[in-house]
């Protein structure tokens, strides 16, 4: 059993044993009553201290049980359902024994530890303290016939009473079974689904190639990052990265090395990004980062990085080395998803025009790069 478990089942002892103290309570207040109204027999017949006794020593004996039961609860840790049981049981015979001679139907009160077998919802608590209540009630027949000739009748009337009892908790524990592993069932297919729904939403914003967002994960990203930084006033660069010649590795080596050199790269942009870095497949064979917690000069050092790995990266099919080219831009005030990506592609195309395999950082005025 769990912590969480553990605890419940902690405070259902405490439950239980506090209504045992409210039954407890009660039958000594019914008896009080009943001394007063001079109901019961044996006191008042013989007035006899013996007779007094008679009460006192089970009462006596039902408040050190509850002591008892209430010092083991508190001090110690292991079989306290069994003590809590076992002081029902034990409760029970007490109080039969108590009111049997003044009240009809006392033999209800030995249906205590069934009840409470129950409330556990322990079929072995069940069947075991359900079986010893039928067989001492047997006994107890037994010898009260020979004192009192009862009548057979009595005898069949309450273990069938005992019997049906048992029966019923057991057909309660088993639907509560029934109802715990419907629960299980819908549980687990709740789970699934939200594993699915968490999978096919994670497909939606995935590029299955490189493993990096998509264009579509990419704009839902700017758009809401951008509403923050006007916002809050908060830096931002988006990095525009394009592979170098890529046609000519297609027409060179074939798709299948283009795609190679695709994973190549995606997992260099992944390795020199940090945390709150955010980078996507942006088309075919270019890649976007948005960088939101940089100064502009530490965004150019980490585009420079980039740009120095792609380079270095070993292929095994390319004779020749794979080179980027990057358009970085700083967002301003005023920017936004359309200016932003104009300032960025227009230093791309810079850097593209002045001989590839650079970073170009776009100026404060995005008109510098025009035409
Ligand atoms: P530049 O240096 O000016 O960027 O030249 P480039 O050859 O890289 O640019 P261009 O736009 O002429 O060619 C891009 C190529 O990328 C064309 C296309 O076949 C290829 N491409 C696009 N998507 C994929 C892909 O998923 N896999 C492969 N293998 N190739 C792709
Ligand atoms: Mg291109
Ligand atoms: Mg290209």
């Amino acid at each position: 059993m769990n912590r969480t478990g553990l605890i419940l089942e902690d405070l259902w002892h405490r439950k239980i044993l506090n209504a045992y103290w409210i039954v407890t309570l009660m039958f000594f207040a019914a008896e009080a009553v009943l001394l007063l109204l001079g109901c019961i027999p044996s006191v008042t017949a013989g007035d006899g201290p013996e007779d007094w006794l008679r009460l006192g020593i089970p009462d006596g004996c039902i408040l050190l049980l509850m002591l008892a039961a209430q010092t083991w609860l508190r001090f110690e840790p292991k079989y306290r359902k069994q003590v809590v049981v076992g002081c029902g049981f034990l409760l029970s015979y007490l109080f039969y024994f108590i009111i049997q001679p003044i009240v009809d139907g006392a033999q209800m009160a030995l249906l205590l530890p069934v009840l409470i077998s129950v409330v556990y919802f322990d079929r072995k608590l069940l069947y075991g303290f359900g079986s010893l209540t039928i067989l001492l009630y047997c006994l107890i027949y037994l010898t009260e016939r020979s004192l009192y000739q009862k009548p057979i009748q009595e005898f069949i009337q309450i273990q069938s009473v005992f019997i049906v009892s048992i029966m019923i908790g057991h057909t309660i524990l088993v639907r509560v079974k029934e109802f715990m592993r419907h629960l299980e069932s819908v549980m687990k297919s709740e789970q699934q689904l939200l594993v699915e729904r968490t999978i096919s939403d994670k497909l939606l914003k995935i590029d299955a190639l490189t493993g990096l967002y998509n264009h579509k994960a990419f704009h839902e990203y700017l758009e809401a990052l951008l509403e923050q930084c006007e916002k809050y006033q908060l830096p931002l660069q988006l990095a525009i990265i394009d592979i170098d010649n890529f046609k000519k590795v297609n027409d060179n080596y074939g798709h299948r090395v283009g795609d190679v050199v695709l994973k190549e790269v995606a997992s260099k942009v992944m390795s020199t990004m940090t945390p709150n870095d955010f980078a996507a497949r942006y088309g075919g064979e270019e890649f976007a980062i948005i960088m939101a917690d940089k100064t502009l000069e530490e965004a150019e050092r980490m585009a420079e990085q980039l740009r120095e790995r792609i380079a270095r990266t070993e292929l095994p099919h390319t004779v020749k080395p794979v080179t980027v080219s990057i358009g970085l831009c700083n967002f301003q005030q005023g920017d936004d998803k359309e200016s932003l990506f104009r300032k960025a592609d227009m230093a791309l195309y810079q850097a593209k025009r002045t001989g590839k395999n650079k970073v170009v950082t776009a100026g404060e005025d995005a008109a510098d790069y025009a035409g």
